[in-house]
């Protein structure tokens, strides 16, 4: 990766990565990419398909199969489901699918080629700092107070979100958590463009 900028920016649901990365990307004259966008999208299929939600080899075989274009929007083989992966039932599912190392590994390696084809990118997830990109040039890690991430979630509820953190953060692989050597700002009191400013200084 020696040569790409690459900004990792993680953190739990709420915390404020995706405006944070997508303003840090266009100062920077990147593309920024969203896993958990990709984690959806599998999610989506998943429920779409039919496919248990506890059979790691079918989660694992279906993410290798799909397509999953993330331009302006996402779409999973050639069907826009931007709206479709933002849904109760995928935010119920993600983390159950997030959790399945193959599906991961399927993921990671997508992203670490989505990373190389651009030259650098800004990328935002859960494990980008501490597992997909450790050597990444800046590290942030954002977070933010639970009613706070509730409020900024809305409809998700505080009880659904809760339930997907504490998931993220204890599964084995790859779990949430701040990656060795990344600047964590509480983004609670702290309005989005002096987070960006923040960030962008470290560059
Ligand atoms: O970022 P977002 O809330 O859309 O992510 C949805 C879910 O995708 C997370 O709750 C988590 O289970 C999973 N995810 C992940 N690793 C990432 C990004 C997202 O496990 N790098």
């Amino acid at each position: 990766m020696t040569g790409h900028l690459v900004v990792a920016i993680d953190g739990p649901a709420g915390s404020g990565k995706s405006t944070v990365a997508r303003k840090v990307a266009a100062a920077l004259g990147l593309e920024r990419l969203d896993t958990g966008a990709m984690y959806r999208a599998v999610a989506w299929a998943a429920l779409e398909r039919d496919v248990p939600l506890d059979d790691d080899e079918a989660l694992a075989a279906l993410a290798g199969a799909l397509r999953i274009d993330l331009v302006d929007g996402v779409e999973v083989d050639g069907t826009d489901v931007t709206a479709a992966i933002r849904t109760p039932e995928v935010n119920d599912a993600v983390s159950l699918v997030a959790a399945v190392p193959a599906v991961r590994t399927e993921l990671v390696e997508r992203q670490r080629r989505w990373v190389v084809e651009r030259g650098g990118g800004v990328v935002e997830g859960r494990d980008i700092g501490s597992v997909v990109f450790p050597e990444a040039a800046v590290k942030v890690y954002l977070d933010a107070s639970p009613g706070e991430r509730a409020r900024r979630r809305g409809e998700e509820g505080a009880a659904a979100l809760a339930r997907r953190d504490r998931l993220d953060a204890s599964r084995p692989t790859a779990p949430l958590s701040v990656p060795e050597g990344a600047h964590v700002i509480d983004t609670t009191h702290v309005p989005v463009d002096a987070v960006v400013q923040e960030v962008l200084g470290w560059i």
